[in-house]
């Protein structure tokens, strides 16, 4: 009997050892090292795409839940973190031993926490991403300076990533930037538009017209992106920073 085949897409890999199956919220995608002849590739799909197509349906069955209000719970295994504003699935497991490791995989973020956390495991899950983003933003945060910076003489001295309350960022007397870590979970251009707010207050201590014209030079669109924050920033908070409850 001829099984209907789910839709897949391919994508042709020169450093893939191995045909391998990626399960994504948009679609199941097939990573075909390249020589590999499309017989070959249809043979595999055709194996496990029965298979595939349900892992699918569970990943979307999750993040459907998750769009209809669970959104507001704090991530548990079968939630999603939106990494750079993107939903991606979260997994967690639980060891024995205290260690607590934060990875990024194909199939989403993988956290491994001591089985010991018990009733506080919001907290470690919370921690756990705090610190991941703590190593991960500074890069993405020195490629916006270095953008942004050299257009009208903008140098901060020095760059932290914190938990705020109440801010997205700040820039201190001695150009000190900091910037609250759940801007990782904003869409770049949100982040992008916070350094380069910050940055502008390097030139104007204020909000006045001309650091408004300063941060426009910059980025026209800016009033978009703040109003994200405005609309969506408090729900990050709320969802991801149990400290802040
Ligand atoms: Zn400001």
């Amino acid at each position: 009997m001829e099984h209907s085949l789910p839709p897949y897409r391919l994508r042709r890999s020169p450093r893939a050892k191995y045909l391998r199956l990626l399960i994504r919220p948009d679609g199941i995608e097939v990573v075909v090292p390249t020589g590999l002849s499309d017989a070959t590739v249809l043979a595999f799909v055709r194996q496990h795409g029965g298979w595939a197509q349900a892992r699918l349906e569970e990943l979307l069955a999750r993040l459907a839940k998750l769009r209809q209000g669970q959104a507001e719970r704090f991530p548990a295994e079968g939630g999603s973190v939106p990494l750079e504003g993107r939903e991606t699935p979260l997994f967690i497991e639980e060891t024995g031993g205290s260690r607590i490791r934060v990875s990024l995989e194909d199939q989403g973020l993988r956290l491994i926490l001591p089985r010991t956390c018990g009733a506080d495991r919001d907290r470690y899950v919370r921690d756990a991403l705090f610190g991941w983003m703590k190593r991960r933003l500074p890069g993405r945060v020195t490629e916006l300076i270095e953008r942004h910076a050299p257009l009208h003489g903008l140098y901060p001295r020095q760059l932290r990533i914190k938990s705020m309350r109440t801010r997205w960022g700040s820039c201190g007397p001695a150009n000190d930037i900091n910037l609250n870590w759940l801007l990782g979970l904003a869409p770049l251009s949100v982040l992008e538009y916070v350094v380069v707010h910050e940055l502008c207050h390097i030139r104007h201590r204020n909000h006045s017209r001309d650091f408004w014209e300063l941060v426009a030079a910059h980025l026209p669109d800016w009033r978009q992106e703040r109003q994200w924050l405005k609309a969506h920033g408090g729900g990050l908070i709320q969802r991801f920073d149990p400290a802040f409850r």
